[in-house]
C-alpha cells in the first residue's frame, strides 16, 4: 500500500468524549486527533463539516454469500426454511457463487458503515478474495458439520486448515481465519474437541452458533443430558477465543458459565425475530459483564446487513421484552457494534474506537438531512434515527473505500450485475 496522509477536517468525533476536531490518518493508522492539524500535513483532505466521525462498525455474525438468497423464502418456520429452501440451494454452491455473494455483501457493508465482519460459510478462499478486493477487514471460517461421520469430519479439518494456510493474515493483515464448527447439534463431540486443540495450535479463534432455538436446546439435552453451554463447558470447549452467535435460550447457570469462561456473544435480533427463534437475554448478559456484540446473520434471514438498523431493533427488542425502557440504552447498544464487536473478535487493541495508533477504520455519517435534524445528540440520532443510507464516507485500514456514497475500490454496477447473474444461475439449478 502506498503511504498516504488523509486529513478528516472539522468532524464531530465520537470517541470517549464527543467533540469537534480533526483527525489525521497516517498510512493505515490514526496518527493524530486535534483541532490544530495543518492542511499541509495531508495528501488528501476530507471536509467533514456537518458530519459525525464514528469507528467503522463491526458485524460479528455473517454469512456473506447468502446475499444471493435474499428474498428467497420469507415468513415460514426455521425447519421448513432450511430444509425446503436454503439447503437445496446451498447444495449447488461453488466458489464463484460464493465470491459473487460475498462481493455483494462487501458493497452493502461499505455502503452502511461496516468495516469489519466475522463470517462463517463455504468456499472461504473465494470469500477472502472478495473481502480483499473490497478492502474490508474480516475473520473467515469454514462452516464445519460432521453429524458424527468420521470421513466428513476429516474433510472439514482438511478444508479449515487449507483456508488457514492460504488466507490467514493476508490482505495487508486485514483477513484472518478462524475455525467455524457450525453448532453443538450438527458437530460431534470429537469434532468440537479437536477444534479446541487445533485452534490453539494455529493461534486462531472459534466461531460457532449456540442455543439459537428451543429445539436445539431440547435436542442437545436429549443427546448429552445437558443444555448446550453446559455441554460445551463439560467437554472443555469454551474459552475467550470462542465467539458464539445467538445465545437465545439460556439458563441462569449457562449465563454464569459464559461469564466465567469469557465467551463472546453475538446478538442477532432481526434474524431471531424473523425466524421466531426467541429473544436473547442481552440485558441480563450485559448486567453480568459478558461481552455482547451484534450480528446481522445471513441476508436470507434478516434481510440486510445494515448495523445501524440492527442496533435500533436490538435496543427496542430488549425494552419491550423486559418492559423497561431504561435497558440497553443508545450508548450501550452503539458500543456493541464498535468496541464491543472489536473485543469479541480479539481486535480491541487495533479497532473499535477512535484513538491514536489504532487502525484507521472509520465512517462519516452526514447529519445534514431532515431525518437527523435538529443536530442534538449524535449517539441518539445514530441509534434511533439513522440508517446505513446516512453513511457518507468509509475508510478501512487507512484507505477510502467510499466517498460521498460512491464506492472507490469496487465498481458498484459491476458488483450488482455479477451478483444478479450468480443468483439467477444458482437458483435455477436447485
Ligand atoms: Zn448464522
Amino acid at each position: 500500500m502506498e503511504s498516504k496522509n488523509i486529513l478528516i477536517k472539522d468532524a464531530v468525533i465520537i470517541s470517549n468524549e464527543i467533540k469537534k476536531g480533526s483527525l489525521l490518518i497516517q498510512d493505515d493508522k490514526i496518527g493524530e486527533i486535534s483541532d490544530k492539524i495543518a492542511i499541509t500535513d495531508a495528501d488528501e483532505v476530507i471536509n467533514a463539516e456537518g458530519k459525525v466521525l464514528i469507528p467503522g462498525l463491526v458485524n460479528t455474525h455473517t454469512h456473506l454469500s447468502m446475499t444471493l438468497m435474499r428474498g428467497l423464502a420469507d415468513d415460514i418456520p426455521l425447519d421448513r426454511w432450511l430444509n425446503n429452501h436454503i439447503w437445496p440451494v446451498e447444495a449447488e454452491l461453488n466458489g464463484e457463487y460464493c465470491y459473487a455473494g460475498a462481493l455483494l455483501a462487501c458493497a452493502e457493508m461499505i455502503k452502511s458503515g461496516t468495516t469489519c465482519f466475522n463470517d462463517m460459510y463455504f468456499f472461504m478462499d473465494h470469500v477472502a478474495r472478495a473481502a480483499d478486493e473490497a478492502g474490508l477487514r474480516g475473520i473467515l471460517s469454514h462452516g464445519m458439520i460432521d453429524f458424527g461421520n468420521e470421513d466428513k469430519r476429516n474433510q472439514e479439518f482438511k478444508e479449515s486448515i487449507r483456508i488457514i494456510k492460504k488466507c490467514h493474515n493476508t490482505g495487508e493483515g486485514r483477513i484472518k481465519v478462524a475455525f467455524g464448527p457450525h453448532s453443538p447439534y450438527t458437530c460431534s463431540q470429537k469434532l468440537l474437541e479437536k477444534v479446541k486443540i487445533e485452534s490453539a495450535k494455529y493461534g486462531v479463534g472459534i466461531h460457532i452458533h449456540v442455543s439459537e432455538t428451543q429445539k436445539e436446546v431440547s435436542d442437545v439435552l436429549k443427546a448429552h443430558g445437558k443444555r448446550p453451554f453446559e455441554y460445551l463447558d463439560d467437554i472443555g470447549f469454551l474459552g475467550s477465543e470462542v465467539s458464539a452467535a445467538h445465545a437465545v435460550w439460556l439458563s441462569d447457570s449457562e449465563i454464569e458459565i459464559i461469564k466465567q469462561r469469557d465467551v463472546k456473544i453475538s446478538h442477532n435480533p432481526s434474524s431471531n425475530m424473523k425466524l421466531s427463534s426467541g429473544v436473547s437475554p442481552v440485558t441480563e448478559l450485559l448486567r453480568k459483564g459478558v461481552c455482547v456484540s451484534m450480528g446481522t446473520d445471513g441476508s436470507a434471514s434478516n434481510n440486510n446487513m445494515d448495523l445501524l438498523e440492527e442496533i435500533k431493533i436490538g435496543a427496542l427488542l430488549q425494552k419491550v421484552t423486559t418492559m423497561d425502557p431504561t435497558v440497553l440504552t443508545a450508548e450501550k447498544v452503539f458500543k456493541m457494534v464498535t468496541i464491543g464487536g472489536a473485543e469479541s473478535l480479539g481486535l480491541e487493541k487495533q479497532i473499535g474506537s477512535i484513538e491514536v495508533d489504532k487502525k484507521a477504520d472509520l465512517a462519516l455519517v452526514d447529519m445534514r438531512t431532515p431525518q437527523l435534524t435538529p443536530f442534538r445528540n449524535p449517539i441518539s440520532h445514530l441509534v434511533y434515527s439513522a440508517n446505513g443510507g446516512n453513511v457518507d464516507t468509509v475508510i478501512c485500514n487507512g484507505e477510502i473505500l467510499m466517498e460521498n456514497r460512491n464506492l472507490l475500490r469496487l465498481d458498484e454496477a459491476m458488483v450488482l450485475e455479477i451478483a444478479e447473474n450468480a443468483s439467477e444461475e444458482l437458483l435455477s439449478k436447485s
